[in-house]
């Protein structure tokens, strides 16, 4: 197949040209309303912690790393190697777990946690020390845990992973027309387009 052209005259081509456009088109009308929805979700965790801990309203904390807010070992991002030892985020002093001196990190992990529908966080995706400044480093604990690591927006998010934040995070669950129901028998539409 030398020209592009020619692509138009195989039908298997067409069709997987149509559908890749059909994706791509979906997944751009679905960004302005994904990515607005994900940044309100962010908003509203940092206004309820503040307002608990009695800080102001634009206290932020930029210093925790993701592996100083997880306990080691935890699952997806600690492995055990050999007897006593784990290949982990936490393999230097700096990594260790402690608390965040602001104590709003472990909050916002925990708010993160309750609204995974599958208490699963994709935690090795995301950087903490983003997650005040960037709402899609919150986003991508709701993708899958593999493929994601360089995503800092929803511009260069694939299909799958906008959509898996849809069906992940429960904050979307009122927002849309029908119920949110990845693991039911009928499986709702966004787990529709994903298979
Ligand atoms: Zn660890
Ligand atoms: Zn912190």
């Amino acid at each position: 197949m030398a020209r592009l052209g020619d692509v138009f005259g195989v039908k298997e081509m067409t069709n997987w040209l149509k559908a890749w456009l059909a994706l791509n088109i979906t997944k751009d009308g679905l960004h302005e309303f994904v990515d607005r929805e994900v940044k309100q979700f962010k908003t509203g965790i940092y206004q309820n912690i503040t307002s608990t801990l009695g800080l102001s309203a634009n206290t932020t904390c930029t210093s925790c790393l993701t592996a100083n807010i997880l306990p080691c070992p935890t699952q997806g991002v600690c492995k055990k190697s050999g007897r006593k030892s784990y290949i982990c985020m936490h393999d230097t002093p700096s990594k260790r777990y402690r608390p965040c001196p602001l104590s709003i990190c472990e909050k916002v992990r925990d708010d993160i946690k309750n609204d995974h529908r599958f208490n699963g966080p994709s935690w090795k995706n995301t950087c903490a020390e983003q997650w005040a400044c960037n709402h899609w480093q919150i986003g991508k604990c709701f993708m899958p845990p593999d493929g994601y690591i360089g995503v800092t927006s929803i511009r260069d998010t694939d299909f799958n992973g906008v959509i898996s934040v849809m069906l992940n995070c429960k904050h979307f669950d009122n927002l849309m027309s029908f119920s949110i129901a990845p693991m039911s028998v009928s499986p709702c539409l966004l787990s529709k387009v994903t298979i």
